[in-house]
């Protein structure tokens, strides 16, 4: 749709300034914080004043590995408040807090048609942007959100939900479909590498189906925020052999699942030798092409599936908005470092690097706002 200017604002907030703050990315491993126009919006769409933004594994590997086009506004974790609205909005006024999903499958395509929405066209075709080509856009005081993401992407968030806690609807949703994907079964366990925040949120949604709930990770202090969510089966990888203490704790099958929630394909192999015959391992974080060695004889012989999810199901767009508007999880608690959106660049490269002590990382603009809350 054409940019039909300010002219199509039907009703707005307040006074919204004519430039702002974004993170621009400009190459491979090159962002910059620089000043750029507010978004003008058209008919049916929306400003949206950006709150808090998380940080997702896949912004950073765009970003590292200078995969896409420049310049761009990454950032798609979003949650804020409507500024302004174009013409025919109904469903949303100014002040509104909202959450919103960067893209939505077209739900009539092949790809939709077999449920792979992540492939469809019409998902690919990002619906916010800060400016530039649509990237998601969060990374910014402002995003204009387009007429079919006003219409099916976006949700009202609840009174009494902060926006940090909304802001994890999109990661949750992708989690959801992991889990998913491998049917799992009451009576079995799953062991799941990795306890970042990403593999904590599996690991709870793993333990909603009922299996039993095996995690790792090399930090033992990422071990003990799982404990405290509940995770009572904890192996500290930096001192024990991951694939003996969990075929110790499963009769010597192994696990019938395993979830790889750390990057590299290095754990590919181990987490495979984790998983009983039969059973199957889920590669969750492996979001980069290239080539590993994988012993068929798992995968004929013993029956091993490997599969893979990427991204999110608009299936499950309302199971995710339920699970994290009511609180089930308190995912608030997974960030361990907010950032104004003055110091995005640190907030990017903390991300990149994870620390023990680091979990979700967040841009807040809003953190500058008066009477900000959270
Ligand atoms: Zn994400
Ligand atoms: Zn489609």
């Amino acid at each position: 749709m054409a940019i039909a200017g300010q002219i199509a604002i039907e009703h707005r907030l307040q006074t919204i300034p004519t430039t702002m703050l974004a993170a621009v990315y400009r190459g491979k491993s090159d962002v910059r914080m620089e000043t750029v126009p507010v978004p003008e919006i058209g008919a049916g769409e929306m400003l949206v004043r950006v709150h808090t933004c998380g940080i997702c594994g896949t912004d950073l590997k765009k970003i590292a590995t200078g995969s896409h086009s420049t310049p761009r506004i990454f950032g798609h974790e979003t949650s804020g408040v409507v500024a302004a609205i174009g013409k025919g909005v109904s469903r949303f006024q100014p002040g509104d807090r909202v959450l919103i999903f960067h893209h939505i499958p077209c739900r009539q395509c092949y790809y939709c048609r077999h449920k792979t929405f992540a492939q469809c066209d019409t998902y690919k075709k990002v619906g916010c942007t800060a400016g530039f080509e649509p990237s998601g856009g969060g990374f910014a005081e402002y995003v204009r959100v387009m007429d079919w993401i006003v219409e099916k992407g976006t949700v009202h968030i609840p009174e009494g939900v902060s926006f940090e806690q909304a802001c994890f609807v999109e990661p949750v949703n992708t989690c959801m479909k992991g889990v998913d994907s491998l049917r799992l079964e009451p009576d079995e366990t799953v062991l799941v590498i990795g306890q970042g925040p990403i593999g904590l949120i599996l690991s709870i949604l793993a333990k909603r189906t009922g299996a039993r709930v095996i995690t790792s990770d090399l930090y033992s202090q990422r071990l003990t925020i799982s404990k405290s969510f509940g995770l009572g089966l904890t192996i500290d990888a930096s001192c024990t052999d991951v694939i003996e203490r969990v075929r110790e704790m499963t009769e010597g099958r192994g696990a019938d699942a395993v979830i790889l929630a750390v990057g590299g394909n290095g754990l590919i192999r181990p987490a495979m030798e984790a998983t009983r015959p039969g059973g199957r391992v889920l590669l969750f974080a492996q979001t980069v092409h290239g080539e590993v060695v994988v012993d068929p004889a798992a995968i004929c012989v013993d029956e091993k599936t490997l599969l893979g999810s990427y991204s999110a199901s608009v299936e499950l767009q309302e199971e995710s908005v339920r699970f994290v508007m009511s609180r089930e999880m308190d995912l608030e608690r997974l960030i361990s470092h907010r950032f104004p959106l003055s110091r995005g660049l640190e907030a990017l490269d903390l991300a990149a690097h994870p620390q023990p002590d680091s979990m979700k990382v967040v841009i807040q603009p809003g953190s500058a706002w008066e009477g900000h809350s959270k």
